[in-house]
């Protein structure tokens, strides 16, 4: 329930928004604060207004769950709780701790005072939801701290420390502690000056003659559209945002009225959509079936993590840059040698990019443990295995953890493909088994899917979910099947990708199609990044488990060569020696000459949006098989997964919110169109029966 508590410090009022988690401005807290603040206006014994927020922070802002929503435009609107606060008759002080975001950040601008708290979190990220800060933000962010620094904050979205934005008007006073204390005075002090002043009279301050005309101003405008255009293709946001900016160089009223125009606009425009979606996708991930919110969760404090190699090194920073001791074990001693030596130059590049001081790569090293007893992993609450991926060697593994492992610890696999139920079966202790997937590498990707064995309990998800939270993972669960969510639709794409290489396009094309399209890395040279290796043992396992799904043989081609991709020097492009740039190579274009030759196909031309609609369709109708068969929770799921593991760009909202924007009904027919061309893989064209069925209604995959 939002409410509103008012107490009085001898004559100020102290106004505390109260409205868990973030303290928003929903339509009660609106009207609420608006009382309070008439209220204590119409006190006689009150000088001055103080507004602060209750529990860890000032507030979050608007609530985003109105966006679109009739309660968004309800009266009274943000802007009408601003309007109150700046024409009240007695000075009203915003005292900012925690986070300070949003409309929060724009309350506080038309207060008459600012006082922060130096640790204290202040942004307008609506950039990042394809918005721009739609309650004078734009105009009055500007005239605290002049054009550079505004654009600063508005375009990238970020938060900064308000001990960084000391200069310029944003705060009165930036303090140590007692943010509200300060405040008071500050209210006291104006009230006795009889000022009340208002960010709206002041002129922007770095243009320097504070009018439109100012080439300065122009110039600095013009080199950040250039550098927005540059750093966030497709997100009309960041420029309208430099626009309305642009504005608060003119008159306030004018610059509030465009401001409001641009941020409806961009409300309706499929980017914002997309990135709203990712916003709830992202926290709707955290919410597991079966396992209620108050499910509780087993303390972690100390972490093992079996195997140094790629995977288990950047495993374990994770939980060292946490703060918790991490043991390692291997099987030998030259591979537990070269995984310490990898993590420590992984922290000493940090250090180098200024990211790290040289006192925590200690520190982060000092708690790691290495070791080659099992034994060692004797008192640990999680045990993260990442050894070979070969079931006999896991079995190997888990049965030693079974025997070593304390009562309750959380026996967890990386596995990437194999079955994490036999897995669970080497155990005496399957539901304290779980899968996490970490993605290489393993320090650096969002994603990990947690897989959901049969057996899981319901409280070793709740922990291992809560613990991705604070190793600042986006996690995501999965059920048991091969390949999981990510890798099991990733495979469909990429035989999608070969086959148009097949008919006629080059992977050049197909890499260019898709990364213009949004995708952050193109299929081929993604392959090259990973290892075509790994691809290739895929393939001669389904070659004899399912010889009915049909695979392009070009790649094999590659590999026989020994073209396992950037590793070697060579894959799909050549590289030249210690570079990673992905040159075309005459030997590939050969290659495939050869092997259409071969197979008896005439080179045809592709389609950049064939290539884009076949790549991609092809991880929606794998999506609505995986979503039939209850591996995905959800349908934002899928595509979290895709956001944050994939480089999916999330602008788009990813693979199933594109398919959604496009149309159930459309996305089948297409489908069907892909089934019918010569020489098509038809079987794997048929719509999952979870599209069709949405396509017959013409309803979404994120419909209720
Ligand atoms: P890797 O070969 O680089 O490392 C495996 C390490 O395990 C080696 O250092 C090896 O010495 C050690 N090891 C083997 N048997 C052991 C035992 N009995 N006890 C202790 N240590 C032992 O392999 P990797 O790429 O790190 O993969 C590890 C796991 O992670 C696999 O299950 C793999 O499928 C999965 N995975 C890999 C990736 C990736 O991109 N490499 C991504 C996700 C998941």
């Amino acid at each position: 329930m939002p409410k509103v508590h008012t107490r009085l410090d001898v004559d100020v009022a102290v106004l505390t928004l109260d409205n868990p988690p973030v303290n928003g401005f929903g339509l009660e807290q609106r009207r609420l604060l608006i009382e309070a603040l008439d209220a204590a206006a119409a006190d006689p014994a009150v000088r001055g207004i103080v507004v602060t927020g209750a529990g860890a922070l000032f507030s979050g802002g608007a609530d985003i769950r109105e966006f679109g929503k009739p309660e968004m435009i309800a009266s009274p609107h943000l802007l009408d709780v601003l309007q109150v606060a700046e024409s009240s008759p007695k000075p009203v002080v915003a005292a900012i701790h925690g986070t300070c975001m949003g409309g929060g950040l724009e309350f506080s601008l038309a207060c008459h005072g600012r006082v922060a708290l130096a640790g204290a979190l202040v942004g307008l990220p609506e950039v990042k939801l394809g918005l721009l800060p739609g309650s004078g933000g734009t105009q009055r962010l500007p005239r605290a701290l002049g054009l550079a620094r505004a654009l600063d904050l508005i375009v990238s979205g970020e938060p900064v420390p308000a001990a960084q934005l000391r200069e310029g008007a944003l705060f009165d006073a930036v303090v140590e502690q007692d943010a509200v204390g300060a405040a008071c005075a500050l209210a006291r002090q104006l009230a006795q000056a009889g000022l009340r002043p208002r960010l709206r009279e002041r002129p922007v301050l770095d243009a320097p003659d504070g009018s439109d005309g100012s080439a300065a101003a122009q110039e600095l405008l013009g080199a950040r559209r250039e550098a927005a255009r540059r750093q966030y293709p497709r997100q009309p946001a960041r420029l309208h945002a430099i626009d309305a900016v642009a504005a608060s160089l003119g008159d306030f009223d004018a610059g509030m009225e465009l401001e409001r125009w641009l941020f409806f606009a961009l409300l309706a425009t499929p980017e914002s959509h997309a990135m709203r979606h990712a916003f709830f996708a992202e926290r709707a991930a955290a919410h597991v079936r079966g396992v209620p919110a108050d499910t509780p969760v087993r303390p972690v404090r100390l972490v093992g993590v079996v195997g140094a190699g790629t995977m288990g090194g950047g495993i374990a920073m994770n939980f060292l840059n946490a703060g918790l001791e991490v043991v390692l074990v291997e099987a030998r001693q030259e591979a537990l040698e070269r995984g310490l030596a990898t993590v420590r130059a992984n922290y000493e590049a940090s250090a180098r990019r200024g990211r790290l001081s040289a006192e925590q790569v200690e520190q982060r090293m000092a708690l790691l443990r290495p070791s080659l007893d099992f034994e060692a992993l004797a008192s640990c609450d999680l045990i993260i295995e990442a050894v070979f991926e070969d079931l006999q060697v896991k079995r190997q593994v888990f049965e030693r953890l079974d025997a070593v492992a304390r009562e309750g610890a959380i026996l967890a696999s990386n596995t990437s493909t194999l079955d994490l139920d036999a897995i669970a079966a080497f155990t005496r202790r399957p539901a304290d088994v779980v899968g996490m997937h970490f993605f290489s590498p393993a320090n650096v990707m969002k994603l990990l899917e947690v897989v959901r064995g049969r057996q899981t309990s319901a409280q070793v998800l709740a922990t291992v979910m809560r613990l991705a939270r604070s190793i600042r993972k986006t996690a995501v669960v999965s059920g048991v099947c091969d390949g999981f969510i990510g890798n099991r639709m990733l495979e469909h794409y990429g035989r999608m990708a070969h086959f148009l290489v097949e008919e006629g396009a080059s992977p050049q094309q197909v890499d260019r199609a898709l990364e213009d399209w949004g995708m952050a890395m193109g299929p081929f040279r993604m392959s090259d990044l990973a290892g075509n290796d790994i691809g290739w043992a895929i393939r001669k396992r389904r070659y004899a488990d399912k010889p009915q799904v049909r695979y392009s043989r070009l790649a094999d081609r590659l590999c026989e060569l020994g073209r396992f991709g950037q590793k070697t020097g060579a894959g799909w492009y050549r590289y030249e020696s210690g570079s990673r740039e992905a040159l075309p190579d005459p030997e590939v274009d050969a290659l495939i000459r050869q092997y259409r030759h071969d197979i008896g196909r005439v080179a045809r031309a592709v389609s950049d949006r064939e290539i884009v609609e076949r790549c991609i369709y092809a991880l929606v109708n794998e999506a609505a098989r995986i979503l039939e068969e209850g591996i995905a929770q959800r349908a934002s799921d899928i595509d979290m997964v895709y956001l944050a593991g994939y480089g999916f760009p999330v602008w788009r909202g990813g693979p199933l919110m594109w398919a959604d924007m496009q149309g159930s009904y459309m996305a089948a027919r297409r489908m069907r169109e892909f089934a019918a061309q010569p020489g098509a893989d038809a079987d794997f064209w048929e719509p999952a029966p979870w599209l069709a069925r949405l396509a017959a209604r013409g309803a979404g995959f994120h419909e209720a």
